[in-house]
């Protein structure tokens, strides 16, 4: 994954700032998908965490305040979705905005009419296209008792979405990967749960995610990581394209 100059790099920060094994114990208690991986990638996934926290201003406000643990939990939950990726799949950015609660952002839209509304929805999280990534702290610690939630991977998963232009369901793939089947994959699995809705079926993951395909990728996204089961049972082709991606197999 890593270069011989950024290895050497990477041991250096490794060594001056290590995450200590006690918060480390701690994170991986509380991080689900984390708790879930073998020993050697729970090892590389400390890595990128004390990388993250590194290259990445971790910053409360509204009065919050975060201690180490706070801050090894949240880099353990980012660095989930990038395990099998690498850092830099998270380039280009700098800040993780950390509200105490849910918040409104303050925004104007305009509509095709060319009205404008100010936004008035409530959000656990946001992430800016070339800007800092937002977060709800109270979300993130309700996700560890909401199964299927986690609105860090959520915000990391729009990320790597915006990697090659807007929000859209479409990451940058890998080589071998085939865009047609993606579309089709995602495109069918939408077909099936705005059906499943209309019948008044439970969804087998957040109905959020039918608010637009960038939605639906990062949902499906939680629940690859946070219930995989659930996802590779209901939806099983979104599993495997998820699989192929994310170059894990979380099931
Ligand atoms: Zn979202």
């Amino acid at each position: 994954m890593f270069d011989k100059i950024r290895n050497w790099r990477v041991r250096r920060i490794v060594a001056r700032r290590p995450i200590v094994e006690s918060l480390w114990r701690d994170a991986l208690r509380r991080c689900a998908p984390a708790r879930r991986l073998g020993a050697s990638d729970q090892a590389t996934l400390r890595v990128l965490a004390t990388l993250f926290l590194e290259s990445k201003s971790l910053e409360p406000t509204k009065g919050l305040h975060l201690d180490d643990a706070d801050r090894v939990l949240l880099a353990a939950h980012a660095c989930v979705p990038i395990l099998k990726l690498g850092l830099d799949w998270y380039d280009g950015w700098h800040s993780v905005i950390v509200y105490p609660d849910a918040f409104i952002p303050r925004r104007q839209q305009m509509d095709s009419a060319g009205v404008v509304h100010q936004t008035s929805t409530v959000m656990a999280g946001e992430a800016w296209g070339r800007g800092p990534v937002i977060v709800s702290w109270a979300d993130v610690l309700n996700g560890e008792k909401k199964p299927g939630h986690n609105v860090v991977i959520h915000e990391m998963a729009h990320k790597l979405d915006m990697l090659n232009g807007d929000a859209n369901g479409f990451p940058p793939l890998h080589r071998r990967m085939d865009r047609r089947v993606w579309s089709k994959v995602f495109s069918s699995a939408w077909d099936q749960l705005k059906e499943e809705q209309r019948n008044g079926d439970e969804l087998p993951i957040d109905p959020y995610a039918l608010e637009s395909p960038a939605e639906f990728f990062a949902v499906a996204s939680e629940q690859f990581f946070e219930g995989p089961a659930t996802l590779r049972q209901h939806l099983p082709d979104v599993y495997r394209q998820l699989e192929q991606f994310y170059r894990q197999h979380p099931f």
